[in-house]
Order: C-alpha cells, then structure tokens, then sequence
C-alpha cells in the first residue's frame, strides 16, 4: 500500500543508454589532486586576473565548482595575505566551520592558525590567521567597532544568492568601504545565474563564470501528492538502498525533528529486514546534518563510508548549496523547507515550513549529477513543481524582523533607514514596525533615535529582547541569574531525550522543573551543574548535553566581558529574576483562557501551552505569562513560558498595558 509512483523520464534513459559511465575519482585521490581536479582551477589565472584589474568582481558557479574551498586560498597565494586578511563570509554557522576545517586540511595548518573561523561566540582565530571564515553576521558586528574593515584586504561573500538578511545588509556597507579603500576588494559569489542584480549594484561589476561540469540527472516526480513525506522519503531510501546500483543518497527535510525521525526509522527498518533474511543485507550508514548538530557529528558527513556500505544523509537545505558532498547518486526532495517569516497577524517572526522554490528545487536535484548521472526523487507532483513553487525564494529582509539590523543601522549613524542603499529595500511597513518594537523595549526614542539603552544593546550580539533582559538584571541586582538564562537561551536545548528512554529522560527533566518558569528551570538546571563541579558524568546521569551546558557557560563568560560591570545576585529571590525576563517579554504577554490555553493579550490569537514546559508539566496555570516565542506546528506553542503578576506588565509595557 501506499507505494509511491514516479513519472519516467524518457530523456534520461536515452542518456543512459548512450553508456555514461559512472565516474569514480573523489575518493581515490590525494587532497592536492582533488584541488586541481575542481572546476575552478582551469580558471585560476585569468580569475586572479579579472580580480586584480577590478575592485568588485562576481563569481558565478555550480555547487561544488570550489568557490569556497578555493578562492581564499587563490587569493592567499597571490599574495593579497601580505597586507591583510581574506575574509570569507557565510549564511550559515555550520558552512563556516565546516569550509574551514576542509580549507585548513588543504593548506596543511591546524584549524584556527593559518585559516580559522568566527561565529557567534565562537572565534576560532589566531594571530597567524590569514583566511577567516566566517557568519555574515559577524562580519556584520565588526563594521560596529571598525567601519572601513582595515584589517581585511579582501572580502568574499559567499552565498550571496541565498539573500540572507545580513549578507543584502552587509551590501550596502561593503559597497561604501569600497569607495573609500582603494586597496580593498569585493568578490561576490552566487550559484545561480541571478548574477547581473548583484553585478549592477556594484556599478557594472564584471561577472566571472566558472565552466561547469555536471552529468544529467534524471528527474521523477511522484504521481500524486504524498500524505506523509518522512514516510515516504523513509521507503524511498530503503529501496534504492536494496535495488539500486551503489552511490549514496541525499534526502531534504524540513528541520531537526523530522529529520532525527527518519534517521531512526530508518536505522530501524534496517535492523528489521537483517532480523528477518538470512542473505546479507548491505550497510547503510546513516547520517544527520542540520545547524543544530554538535561539530563533529557534522563533520561526519564526509566521511567515506567503508566498502560496500552506502551512506544516507539526511540533511535540511543547508546542503542544498552551502555544503557539497562528493559521491550523492540519489537525491530524494521532500520538496519543504524551514524559513523564517514576520507573521503579521501575530506582529513576530515564527519559522514555518513551506514549499521551497523552483530554484531550490532544482539545486536539491542538481547535487545528484556531481559525481555521475543521477536520479532525484521528487515526492511532489510535476504540476505542484510548475504552479505552486515560486520561482526564486523571497530574500529573508522582506519577509522577516528587522530589529538587530535597524539597531546596528541607528548606530552606525544611518539616521533614516528608508535611504539606506538596500539592493532590494524592505517594506516601509517592515522597517516601522521593527522601530516600533524597539522604542516599546525603550532602545529608540520617540524621534527614533538611539537612547543609552539602545546604545548599549547594540553592543550584545543578542536579540534586542535577550539584551534588554541583561540590562534589566544589572538594574535589578540580579544579573548573575539573567546571565545564566540568557546564555541558556543562546544555545541548542540541553535537554537530552532518547527516543528508547524517553520517559525515564522525561521524569529526571521534570525534576528541574520550576513549576512558575520554563526561564527559571533553565537557571536551576544550570545552577545544579555547577554545584556539581560542572561535571560532565553528571550531566550524562541526568539526561543533559554536557557540550550544550559547556557553550552556555562559554557564552555567559563572554557576555560577562562585554558587560564589564561586577554581577550582582538575588540569592534565591528569584521573583525578580522573572520580573527582569517580562522586561524584555512584555509584548508576548498572554491571559489565561481554558485549560492549558491561552490567548495573547495585545493580538488574541490564541497560544499554548507545550507539552514540554514545566508549567504543563506540573499543571500550574497561572493567569498572566510572557514567552520566548512562538512556534508553529500543529498549533501555536509557547516556548519558554514564565508566570508574571499583572502589576508588572502595567509597570514594563505601560504603552499597552493598565491595571483596573
Ligand atoms: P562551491 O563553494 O563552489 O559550492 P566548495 O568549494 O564548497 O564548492 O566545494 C569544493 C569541493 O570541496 C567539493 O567537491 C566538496 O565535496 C569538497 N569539500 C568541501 N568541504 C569538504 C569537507 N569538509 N570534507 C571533504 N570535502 C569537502
Ligand atoms: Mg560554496
């Protein structure tokens, strides 16, 4: 029952039948043949030299032609490292770790020498450090304490296709760093043919197209809409896995959940079918990537698999185009992605799942065809592909929050945001309603203007809410506990589930639980680690990421440099520890409605509570709440819930709230 159907593609087998041979070089061969066997290195010379007769140059290429493995290092031995750094930015944390952990295994240095990589709280640099990998978005923090970039004698931004908000912000401001340093230099990179926006932005910047060289890949759409996409992904895996000739799969889902839940089943239809044949069943090497995976689970997935074994990503779009393995013959698309949206009705971002774009589709299908002709499995219908797909995502500054950026705007003096050089402005209603949020949080005044709060939270690279919570707990004497939540929150959850020992997980976790404060349990948590040494085997006894905890400590350390004010503490008195998070969360304040439901005050909608938080948990429904945000699933969700006094919201949010 329930089998999926796929279309033929009569092209295709005519392509087959010619005799294509499938290739077998990667793996064979030393790091330094696999340089030269890229791309990109037939172009190397006259590369270099379009950039050395022009400041702003635009690189178009394949995914995998070797744009951000090889460019910085061209760059480096050219000799622009004489005088400065290549920088090299990133949408993506796990990107920049990633490349530069390859890039320092071809130049021969230990990560974080030669080449290294910054992300948010995390600066893997040194001073020999040359080739600087790193999030747009640190590149973006830089520009704060130096406009012009001294330091850098190149930039490269990577992925600029993929229009991150940061990377179309860091536009504007690399483009005015170009005109006053005629030393420095701007390479744009894309892997996709919308080059000319970028090059026109730049004034006619010339655009380079490195030749491509990729084998067809034989596209099937399923014949009818597919129910259950995990499943049908799940089924598809596994019979290519046990009918199709070897090469390693590929599948897109959607985020970690749905993919940590076909990793399983599959691991388990494997061990089934083994249990239940005599004849060999081949291995199948199962692997996960998403942001969220510890570093070196990530790194995994360009391991080899051994002989005779196949191996199966499961990734989120992060390996449509910012990650490149070698050896995919069998791609399987979902055809849904995670993207973040400003949600009007509910005046927030949320991170929604939706269709992704016919480009992105065709990237997914295109990591196929690297290493020899291959097949994409597309389990969505051909007319879904051609009528209900947008042709090209929408860049994330029209469709989400803009706080951070007019916070970081406002302070490098840009006074009217609507005349900032966007290459494509967001809506006037976006950018005024991110103003409007920061003069609640009180950053900008009534005439938009920085005021001494909003000055000082643009020197935390937090959320505005996170980092108006910090400088609460300094007003309030209670910054040692905010600290710790706010770095908690900074970090993946440490909440360790295994799916075999889920309940047994879940009863040590409610241990912790605060019964007025998810916000609270996250300090008590973290408060009971360290009473314990920080140690790690009392983490694993209690069902804790140890590497989770460690980076919320790390984090807390560095938000303490940049505060450089002595912490105070409450002791236990921790009300007025929840009263330092309503400061920041008074504009998700929601009343009690029904059981367990709430609806928000300032919009109505309804939101609930998860199952997962300690107030569900111990069944306490006090009348008031503020939460983190808002997550939507099946239902809206509450995430990080607090019970606050009504008395409170009159005294924080004034401009919405009065008490009776
Ligand atoms: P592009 O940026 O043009 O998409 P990349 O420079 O990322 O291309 O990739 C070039 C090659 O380097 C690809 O064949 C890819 O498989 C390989 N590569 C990149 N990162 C790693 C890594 N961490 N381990 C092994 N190979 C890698
Ligand atoms: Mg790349």
């Amino acid at each position: 029952h329930g089998e999926i159907d796929f279309k033929e593609d009569a092209k295709f087998s005519q392509h087959l039948k010619k005799g294509e041979a499938v290739s077998e070089f990667a793996m064979s061969k030393s790091i330094a043949e696999q340089r030269q066997y890229l791309p990109i290195y037939s172009v190397r010379d006259e590369l270099l030299q379009v950039i050395r007769e022009n400041q702003v140059v635009v690189v178009v290429g394949e995914t995998g032609s070797g744009k951000t493995t090889q460019l910085t290092q061209y760059l480096h031995e050219d000799g622009y490292t004489i005088n400065g750094l290549v920088g090299c930015t990133q949408p993506r944390r796990v990107a920049a770790m990633s490349v530069a952990k390859r890039v320092s295994e071809e130049m021969e240095t230990e990560l974080g020498d030669k080449v290294g990589y910054a992300i948010r709280f995390e600066d893997v640099t040194g001073p020999n450090t040359v080739i600087k990998y790193m999030t747009d978005g640190v590149l973006l923090r830089e520009t704060l304490k130096d406009a012009d970039l001294d330091k850098y004698r190149v930039i490269v931004m990577d992925e600029a296709h993929e229009r991150s908000l940061n990377t179309d912000v860091l536009f504007g401001i690399l483009k005015k760093v170009a005109a006053h340093r005629r030393d420095f230099k701007l390479i744009v990179t894309s892997a996709t043919l919308n080059a000319q926006k970028f090059s026109n932005f730049f004034g006619s910047a010339p655009v380079f197209h490195i030749p491509g060289r990729t084998f067809p890949v034989n596209i099937l759409h399923s014949k009818t809409p597919c129910e259950d996409y995990v499943e049908a992904a799940v089924k598809q895996a596994m019979t290519i896995h046990i009918t199709s000739p070897p090469g390693d799969i590929l599948i897109f889902m959607t985020g970690q959940e749905e993919i940590e839940a076909a990793c399983y089943a599959l691991a388990e239809r494997i061990d089934r079918l083994t249990s239940s044949t005599d004849k060999a069943v081949p291995k199948l090497l199962i692997l996960p990537i998403y942001s969220q995976l510890p570093a070196d689970l990530q790194a995994k997935i360009f391991q080899k698999a051994e002989d005779g074994a196949r191996k199966c990503i499961v990734a989120t779009n992060i390996a449509e185009t910012s990650l490149t393995v070698d050896g995919i013959y069998y791609v399987i698309d979902t055809g849904y992605g995670k993207t973040k949206v400003y949600n009007p009705k509910m005046g927030m971002d949320a991170l929604q799942v939706f269709p992704v774009s016919r480009a992105a589709a065709d990237q997914r299908a295109g990591r196929a065809g690297r290493t020899g002709p291959g097949t994409c499995y597309r389990l969505y219908t051909e007319s879904a592909y051609l009528d209900e797909m947008l042709a090209a995502p929408v860049p994330e500054i029209q469709r989400t929050n803009l706080g951070n950026v007019v916070l970081l705007l406002k302070s490098l003096k840009i006074e009217n945001l609507l005349d900032f050089d966007f290459m494509d402005p967001p809506p006037q209603e976006n950018i005024l309603n991110s103003m409007y949020q920061l003069w609640v949080l009180g950053a900008l005044n009534d005439v938009g203007a920085l005021t001494d709060i909003g000055w000082k939270m643009v020197e935390f690279p937090l959320d505005p809410p996170l980092a108006k919570m910090l400088l609460m707990g300094e007003q309030l004497q209670c910054l040692d506990e905010v600290l710790t939540i706010v770095s908690m929150l900074s970090v993946p959850s440490v909440f360790f589930r295994p799916r075999d020992r889920a309940e047994e997980s879940d009863a040590v976790r409610e241990k912790f639980f605060v019964p007025e404060s998810d916000h609270l349990t996250l300090l008590n948590v973290y408060q009971q680690w360290k009473s314990n040494q920080y140690r790690g085997d009392w983490c694993n006894d209690h069902f804790l990421h140890v590497k989770g905890l460690r980076k919320a400590r790390e984090v807390r350390s560095q938000l303490l440099d940049i505060l450089k004010i002595p912490v105070t503490s409450c002791g236990y008195d921790w009300d007025i520890v929840r009263k330092a998070v309503c400061s920041a969360y008074f504009h998700n304040a929601a009343r009690l409605k029904g059981v367990g439901e709430y609806v928000n005050c300032r919009k109505g909608m309804p939101c609930h509570l998860h199952p997962s938080s300690a107030l569900y948990g111990l069944g306490y429904t006090p009348e008031y709440v503020v939460y983190h945000e808002l997550i939507l699933t099946t239902k809206e969700y509450m995430q990080c819930v607090s019970a606050v006094e009504p008395q409170w919201l009159a005294d924080l949010g004034p401009m919405f709230f009065s008490v009776k």
